[in-house]
Parts: structure tokens; sequence; C-alpha cells
């Protein structure tokens, strides 16, 4: 076994980690938040669809999209963006990962957590991830 992977084991075992509950809380909020941005994709790609084959649902609709499409990309992509993270949280979560910083092994704060629902680093280790770039 190695040494990082002891780490990993002390940490899924210690009491700093995430209780069931607090799991539970931000499963629930993913989720949550999956849903809207799938619908949104939904509706996005409908409107899409519409300019490209010049049948808008109503005026306002037409000169929105007309204004700037990429803009609307841009959007979707985001979208697409926060999707993925979100599936990577709920993977996480799913393997009991959720909270754990990915560098470190610590724990990461549970407040942080709640500010950054897909933080994946501690608030050290993305310190020194950024100073990197
Ligand atoms: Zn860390």
């Amino acid at each position: 076994m190695t040494k990082a992977m002891q780490n990993k084991y002390y940490y899924i075992n210690s009491e700093d980690r995430l209780s069931k509950e607090e799991l539970l809380f931000f499963k629930n909020e993913l989720e949550e938040k999956k849903e809207k941005i799938q619908k949104n994709l939904d509706k996005t790609t409908k409107e899409l669809n519409a300019n490209v084959i010049g049948d808008p649902k109503d005026e306002a609709d037409h000169a929105c999209l007309a204004v700037d499409n990429l803009t609307n990309n841009a959007i979707v992509k985001e979208q697409y963006n926060t999707l993925n993270q979100i599936n990577r949280s709920l993977n996480r979560i799913a393997m009991g990962t959720y909270g754990v910083c990915n560098l470190c092994e610590e724990t990461i704060d549970i407040e942080r957590l709640k500010v950054k629902i897909f933080a994946e680093y501690c608030v050290s280790c993305r310190e020194v991830i950024e100073k990197q770039r």
C-alpha cells in the first residue's frame, strides 16, 4: 500500500470527514442544479434549432437570438461545463471522495464546499495550483 493510499484510508475513516447528512445535502444541491441546467439546455437547444430553421416562436426570441448567437453558444458551453462538474462531484459522492482534497487528501472545509460546491482542492492546494498557472 502506498503512502498516498494509506492517507486516503485514514482520511476516509477520520471524523472530520463529511457526515452522511452533509453529503446528502450536497447531493441534493447538485441534483437540483443539474436538473435546472438540463432544463435550460433543452430550452436553449430548442431556441437555437428554431433560429436555424428560421421559425422562432415569437419576435422577442428571434431578436434575442439574432443579436448574438455566439453568446448563446458560450452560454451553452458554460452550461455543459457546469454539468460536467456536477457529474464529477456526484461521482465523487458515490465514490466517497467528495470533500477530500485531490492533492493532499485532507478534508475540505465544509464552509468552503458550501460556497464552492465543486471544490476538489483544499484552500492551500488551490493556492499552490493557481500560482503554478
Ligand atoms: Zn489540499
